[in-house]
């Protein structure tokens, strides 16, 4: 059992992951400025509402609460936002972290699981998409994510600052029981918004059907937020037991096109989703798929949610008991 500082732990994965850490009898605080975050994803007296810049406050957060290790969720994550005002990118994902890294320092808490993405490869020469390829985004968020893993690199090399960077492929799917799931504002992801689209009887745009892929529309790696929860218990207790820096894919290995999640969102409910084709949304690679042995090998994970009906169904049950 370790006390854990959980940044952005009002939000979607933060408070998956939240909820898996004390599952496993961790001591959790959560970090969020709730801009962005929600305050019902986070249980009473765990929540310290600050901003990652306020480097200060969380130093003194930081050893009062005898934080041991910390992992960093906070941070804007809207692809298309981040062409139009990139400013606000560096500085809240760079700025914040930055601060959030030198605010440890000066606490002595030197382990930290970061949210990085597959954004950080830009279009991949070869896929499945191994931790080897080439930091290479094409938008100012996946940009914002790799300074901050350049920034983690040289921290583990001149001040034994240890981390696990973990590059996200589409984390999807909820955790209905525990009345956790997405809840961006707006939505940008898929699932959700063919959700909607059955809910509220308005159709889901299909950004572009004649990709270079089987059935022309892009292919992504769904992950259930659930496994990609389970990876940051595994990252963080391998740092807290001494474990050394490194980088992993966060996928399942398998990829799915944008009409196999509408027929499989069709099977899981029984409804037909109103849609129509339009053009491609700039900056979509045809196909991102992770190759995840390294996570699999190095730290002994596995997703065990990767089922897309399983997906799919458990994003179902928690956007049925939200309002739209
Ligand atoms: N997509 C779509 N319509 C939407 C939202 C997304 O067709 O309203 C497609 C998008 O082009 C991509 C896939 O769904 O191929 C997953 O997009 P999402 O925004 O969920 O995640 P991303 O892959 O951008 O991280």
């Amino acid at each position: 059992m370790a006390n854990i500082l959980v940044t952005g732990g009002a939000g979607y994965i933060g408070s998956h992951t939240r909820y898996f850490l004390e599952q496993r009898r961790h001591r959790v605080i959560v970090v969020d400025s709730l801009e962005r975050g929600h305050r019902e994803l986070v249980p009473d007296g765990i929540l310290r509402q600050l901003d990652l810049r306020e480097t200060e406050k969380l130093s003194r957060l930081l050893a009062e609460e005898q934080i041991e290790a910390v992992i960093h969720f906070a941070a804007y994550i809207a692809v298309g936002e981040s062409t139009q005002v990139p400013e606000i990118y560096f500085v809240n994902n760079v700025g914040g972290s930055l601060s959030l890294f030198s605010a440890m320092l000066s606490a002595g808490v030197k382990r930290l699981v970061f949210s990085s993405t597959a954004a950080a490869y830009g279009i991949p020469a070869k896929v499945p998409i191994t931790e080897d390829e080439p930091y290479a985004p094409i938008n100012p968020y996946g940009e914002s994510k790799v300074m901050t893993e350049k920034i983690l690199e040289w921290l583990d090399r001149y001040r034994e600052f240890r981390s696990i960077r973990l590059r996200y492929f589409n984390a999807s799917g909820a955790e209905p029981d525990a009345g956790l799931g997405e809840l961006h504002d707006p939505e940008t992801h898929l699932i959700p918004l063919i959700l909607r689209a059955i809910l509220t009887d308005k159709p889901v745009t299909l950004f572009g059907d004649d990709y270079p892929t089987p059935d022309g529309t892009c292919i992504r790696d769904y992950i259930h937020v659930s496994d990609l929860a389970e990876a940051h218990i595994f990252a963080v207790e391998h740092l807290l037991e001494g474990g050394a820096s490194d980088v992993f894919n966060a996928g399942t290995g398998s990829g799915h096109s944008v009409k196999e999640v509408v027929d499989a969102v069709e099977r899981v409910t029984g409804k037909r989703v109103p849609r129509t084709i339009g053009p491609r949304r700039e900056g979509d690679p045809p196909a991102l798929v992770a190759n995840s042995d390294k996570l699999q090998r190095s730290l002994g994970w596995k997703p065990t949610r990767a089922d897309l009906d399983r997906i799919v169904s458990d994003a179902w049950k928690f956007a049925t008991r939200v309002k739209h």
